[in-house]
């Protein structure tokens, strides 16, 4: 099913958060909402959202969320591995340098591990891919061949492992599961541009 896909480049990292909508249909999902709501919430145009999905819990991903969820209603999904960390600023912030977030105390719903997630007439496949952090996910689409990778996967390179439950082995081990893909699929990151599989693979060995 053709899908579209928008981003939104939001804060002073320049997180993206990304909307993503199967055609022909009003409602859209929200990929890590970002930190600048206003931004986010005028390029969702009124739609109704069915969900926010998140890769991790790193607070330039999550900080609309609070307002998102009042505007909408929709319900937040983020790992069980992650979930503490959304109202921890110790935990979500990068080593007390920059910022770090408390949420206003969304209801969470812990995202299936490996398993589907169906919203908005796209089934997501929820790639556990710990390494950025312990509960790092990434969220694929395969009909559609698109990958929205956080913070594990960017346009020549890959996350930080220096932060809370970062994990070098767990990275290596995660980066070898996406690159079985298939090497057309395109990419979305948490930060940059976007790339595809084969691409990003060409440049490892792992
Ligand atoms: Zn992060």
């Amino acid at each position: 099913m053709p899908i579209q896909i928008q981003s939104v480049c939001c804060g002073e990292i320049g997180e993206n958060a990304w909307i993503v909508r199967a055609e022909g249909r009003g409602d859209c999902v929200v990929i890590d909402p970002g930190d600048e709501y206003p931004k986010l919430n005028q390029a969702i145009g009124g739609r109704r959202v069915a969900a926010m999905l998140l890769t991790h819990g790193h607070f330039d991903h999550i900080m609309a969320v609070g307002e998102l969820q009042e505007a909408t209603g929709a319900p937040v999904y983020v790992s069980a591995e992650d979930a503490e960390m959304l109202d921890d600023p110790r935990k979500n912030g990068l080593l007390g340098l920059m910022g770090g977030a408390t949420m206003p105390g969304p209801a969470i719903r812990a995202l299936p591990f490996g398993e589907k997630l169906s919203a908005a007439g796209m089934d997501f496949e929820i790639l556990p891919t710990p390494g950025h952090s312990k509960g790092s996910v990434c969220l694929y689409l395969p009909a559609e061949g698109a990958l929205f990778s956080g913070d594990t996967l960017f346009l020549a390179g890959f996350g930080r492992m220096d932060l809370y439950g970062g994990s070098p082995m767990e990275m290596r081990e995660s980066l070898k599961r996406l690159f079985a893909l298939p090497p057309e699929t395109r990419v979305y990151p948490g930060h940059g541009g976007e790339t595809t599989i084969g691409a990003e693979r060409s440049r490892y060995r792992l």
